[in-house]
C-alpha cells in the first residue's frame, strides 16, 4: 500500500520522530500550523476514524494518552493545546492514515476554520 504515514511508521521515510512504541509513532508535522505541531499515528493502517469500532478502544485511548504525555514533555500542557482528528475531505483530512494532531505554543481560535 502506498501510504506516506505507513512509510514513516516503518522508517522507510525518515522524519522528526518525537515518540514511538509498539502501537504508535509521533513525529513533527512538516508544515506546522503552530509552534508545536505533532502528529500521533497508529502503526496499523486505518484510513479514517469512521473505521473505528470497539476493537480500537485501547488504541484510541493510547493515542490520546500519548498526546497528553507529549504535551507535558514539550511543556505546552499548562498553557494549553488542541487535539484534532480530521475526518474525510470536508473534515480537512488530506492523508488517509488516521492521525491525531497535537497543536500548541500559540493561542487557538474558536471556531476552527
Ligand atoms: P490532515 O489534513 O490529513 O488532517 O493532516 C495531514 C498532516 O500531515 C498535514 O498537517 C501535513 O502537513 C502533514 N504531512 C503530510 N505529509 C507529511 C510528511 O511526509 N511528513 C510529515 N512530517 N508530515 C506530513
Amino acid at each position: 500500500m502506498d501510504c506516506i504515514f505507513c512509510k514513516i511508521a516503518s522508517k522507510e521515510i525518515s522524519t522528526s520522530l518525537v515518540y514511538e512504541d509498539d502501537q504508535v509513532v509521533a513525529f513533527r508535522d512538516n508544515d506546522p500550523q503552530a509552534p508545536t505541531h505533532i502528529l500521533i499515528i497508529p502503526r496499523e493502517h486505518i484510513s479514517t476514524i469512521n473505521e473505528f469500532n470497539d476493537s480500537h478502544s485501547g488504541l484510541i485511548s493510547h493515542m490520546m494518552l500519548t498526546a497528553t504525555q507529549i504535551a507535558r514533555e514539550l511543556d505546552i500542557a499548562d498553557d494549553g493545546y488542541r487535539l484534532v482528528w480530521n475526518c474525510n475531505l470536508k473534515g480537512g483530512q488530506a492523508v488517509f492514515h488516521i492521525h491525531l494532531h497535537l497543536l500548541g505554543g500559540r493561542e487557538m481560535k474558536w471556531p476552527p476554520g
